[in-house]
């Protein structure tokens, strides 16, 4: 084990390897992990204050809460007022970024809409706040507008690098092809933007080759940032009727956990956050992800009304704290661990290197 760690770069097989270590040996993949990112990126963690901005959504994945033929949901968007109060509060707070979040719609006045919340929010703030999207495909016009009005990183998630698997979780038609999602990548990182992705952890038919392939895709796209984190069933979903064939939500949540510890490992500099879904498995989740190798944490800054509709995954932690609250005990639980928060930085990509024009 420890002699796999002090090679100079890791093969598939030992990612494969190192994937399936339990206990001890668990805990020095870790540790190694650790080590790395305290050379890189320190001990400190940005913020992101994550603006759930609309559930709608035009897509039907398998294995999504808000999937738009789930009729259950209570359907809403953000005013313009209420995301603009969001931005300001956390630029105020010292969060530094911002992370805009929705279901994917495509139509011009939703398009639109995140235009103006990009440079009214940048404008707002002298441009200090970082703005990153998570707005799923658009067309490469879209990305640029957005990016031209000062949005600094985009995360869209491939899911999973395996193709046959991407089909499995999702409807087979033009909308939902693997083909179109790594375009999207594609156009993101021509764009200009940090460029972030990510996989679910503990799909079904998932294995650890295909997780291994995962970041291998990671490394080999040379992405600025990832949020990955475990896959959580959704009652009202396609993928529940299958939940047995799952492994154990203990079991997903040390996967994802080693995921994290390999990622940094293979890419020491880039961003890689610490997902709420951990979290929905274990309260100290995040925490576990930050000892893991992650340097990122997202609090929902959401308004409270809202926070209900925004249902990705069963379980997804709603705190009955405010979110000042929640923000204090954040930081004590980072203190703890002897971490502390980058208040009023950005916290851009080590790993990023903007595009000479
Ligand atoms: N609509 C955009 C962004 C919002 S969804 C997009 O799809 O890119 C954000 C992420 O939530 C998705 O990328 C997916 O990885 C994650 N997600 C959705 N359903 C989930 C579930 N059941 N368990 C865990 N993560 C889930
Ligand atoms: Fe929509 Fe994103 Fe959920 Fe897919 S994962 S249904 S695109 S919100």
């Amino acid at each position: 084990m420890s002699e796999i760690l002090q090679k100079s770069s890791l093969s598939k097989e030992d990612i494969i390897t190192l994937l399936s270590f339990t206990d001890n040996e668990q805990q020095k993949l870790c540790n190694h992990a650790a080590n790395i990112k305290q050379q890189q990126t320190g001990n400190i963690v940005w913020l992101r204050g994550l603006i759930e901005l609309s559930n709608l959504c035009e897509k039907n994945c398998y294995y999504c809460g808000i999937r738009c033929s789930n009729k259950k949901v209570v359907r809403y968007s953000l005013t313009h007022d209420e995301v603009m109060l969001a931005v300001m509060q956390a630029y105020k707070k010292g969060y530094g970024s911002v992370a805009i979040q929705s279901g994917e719609i495509t139509s011009k006045s939703f398009t639109d809409n995140i235009n103006k919340i990009v440079a009214d929010s940048k404008k707002m703030t002298h441009g200090e706040i970082g703005i990153t999207l998570s707005c799923g495909e658009q067309s490469e016009e879209t990305y640029r507008r957005w990016f031209e009005s000062g949005a600094d990183r985009y995360l869209l998630r491939i899911e999973t690098s395996s193709e046959a698997l991407y089909g499995k979780l999702h409807p087979s038609n033009e909308q939902h092809s693997y083909a179109k999602r790594v375009n999207a990548l594609e156009s993101l990182r021509k764009t200009g933007y940090q460029v972030g992705t990510g996989v679910m952890i503990g799909l079904p038919f998932q294995t650890k080759e295909m997780l291994a392939d995962d970041l291998l895709f990671m490394k080999q796209f040379d992405i600025d940032m990832c949020g990955m984190g475990p896959y959580i069933e959704h009652t009202d979903t396609p993928l529940y009727a299958i939940r047995e064939q799952l492994p154990p939500l203990t079991e997903r949540l040390n996967l994802s956990l080693k995921m994290i510890s390999l990622l940094r490992i293979l890419m020491p500099d880039i961003n890689i956050a610490a997902t709420t879904a951990l979290q929905a498995i274990q309260k100290e989740g995040r925490e576990l992800a930050i000892l893991a190798g992650a340097n990122v944490l997202m609090p929902n800054i959401t308004p409270k009304k809202y926070r209900d509709d925004y249902f990705l995954y069963n379980n997804k932690p709603v705190s009955a704290r405010s979110d000042d609250d929640e923000l204090a005990a954040l930081e004590q639980g980072l203190r703890a661990i002897d971490h502390e928060i980058g208040f009023f930085r950005q916290g851009n990509s080590l790993h990023f290197h903007p595009l000479s024009t």
